[in-house]
C-alpha cells in the first residue's frame, strides 16, 4: 500500500473498532435517498423543493427527528441514544442543487442530511471559473459550506467508480478480474475519494454510499478492513439497529421520487420487515 494511503489508512481504523454494546430492543431506521432537488427535469431522482419541503413538515408533524449517520454509528456503538422515530436524509452524488436548493431548507427545519460525495466530480466542477446555477456537481467550496454549517454531513460515493459500461457498474467486479485485483482497484479508489474529501473539507467519511447500489461478494470486506463502519445500498427497506456493528452493513434505503407519496412509502417500506 502507497505510504499516503496507508497513513490514511491508520487514520480510519481509529474509527473503528469499538466494542459493540450489550443487546437492546432494535430501532427502526428509514433512510431516504433523494438526488437533486429542482424545479425542472423532476422524476426518479429530481424532486421539487416544494416536494422536499412537504416532507420535511410531514417527518416533523410525524414525530420523526433526522439523525445523522454519525449518530447512527454512536448509537450503535452504545455511546448516544437516539430520538424515538429517527430517519436519515440522504442526497447523493454532490449536486449543486443540494447546496443552493436544499442548505436553505435543512436551515429552516434544523434538520441534518447525509451528503454521499462523488471525488471525481466535485474535482472537476472546482476547476471551473465563476459561478454558475445551473451546474450539475457542488464545488468543493460548496461542500465544505454545507459541511460546515453543521448541516451536511459528507460521506464517500466513489472517486471514480461513479460510472459504467458494458453491465458493469459502480463496485461491480470486471470481468476476468482477479480477487486481488478488484480489491486493490476498489480499496485505491476509494480512498483516493476519503484522501480528497479530507483534504478540502477537513472531514474523513465513515460511510460508503455504493454507487448505483452496485457492489460485489468482496466489496464489503475491503470497505470494513478500510475501516468504513456502514455502507448504503439502494435495496428498499427500512433498518434494524441493534448493538451489533454488522447491522449497519448493506443498510436499505427509501428512493423518494417526484410525485411519490412519502407516508405511503414509508408504510410499504416498514412492510418489508414483518416476517425478515
Ligand atoms: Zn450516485
Amino acid at each position: 500500500m502507497p505510504r499516503r494511503f496507508f497513513l490514511l489508512f491508520l487514520g480510519l481504523m481509529l474509527l473503528a473498532g469499538t466494542a459493540p454494546a450489550p443487546e437492546a430492543d432494535p430501532v427502526l431506521l428509514p433512510i431516504l435517498m433523494y438526488h437533486d432537488v429542482e424545479e425542472d427535469g423532476l422524476g426518479k431522482d429530481v424532486v421539487s423543493p416544494a416536494e422536499l419541503e412537504a416532507d420535511l413538515r410531514w417527518l416533523r408533524a410525524s414525530g420523526y427527528t433526522a439523525v445523522t449517520m454519525g449518530e447512527v454509528i454512536d448509537f450503535v456503538d452504545g455511546r448516544r441514544s437516539l430520538p424515538d422515530k429517527p430517519v436519515v436524509l440522504s442526497f447523493d452524488d454532490g449536486r449543486q442543487s443540494v447546496c443552493l436548493t436544499v442548505l436553505p431548507l435543512l436551515r429552516k427545519y434544523g434538520t441534518p442530511a447525509v451528503l454521499s460525495v462523488i471525488g471525481e466530480s466535485a474535482d472537476e466542477f472546482s476547476a471551473l471559473p465563476g459561478e454558475n446555477p445551473r451546474r450539475a456537481h457542488a464545488s468543493w467550496a460548496q461542500l465544505r459550506a454545507i459541511a460546515d454549517a453543521g448541516l451536511g454531513e459528507l460521506q464517500n460515493h466513489s472517486y471514480g467508480l461513479h460510472r459504467g459500461s458494458g453491465g458493469v457498474f459502480g463496485c461491480d467486479r470486471r470481468p476476468g478480474e482477479s480477487p486481488e485485483e478488484y480489491e486493490l482497484r476498489l480499496a485505491e479508489d476509494v480512498l483516493k475519494a476519503q484522501e480528497c474529501i479530507w483534504r478540502e473539507t477537513g472531514r474523513l467519511p465513515s460511510v460508503f454510499t455504493y454507487p448505483y447500489g452496485r457492489c460485489s461478494a468482496l466489496s464489503e470486506a475491503v470497505l470494513r478492513e478500510l475501516g468504513f463502519r456502514a455502507t448504503l445500498t439502494c435495496d428498499f427497506g427500512v433498518n434494524r439497529l441493534t448493538g451489533d456493528p454488522d447491522c449497519l452493513f448493506g443498510l436499505k434505503r427509501i428512493c423518494r421520487s417526484h410525485g411519490a407519496d412519502l407516508p405511503s412509502l414509508l408504510a410499504e417500506a416498514a412492510a418489508t420487515l414483518k416476517g425478515s
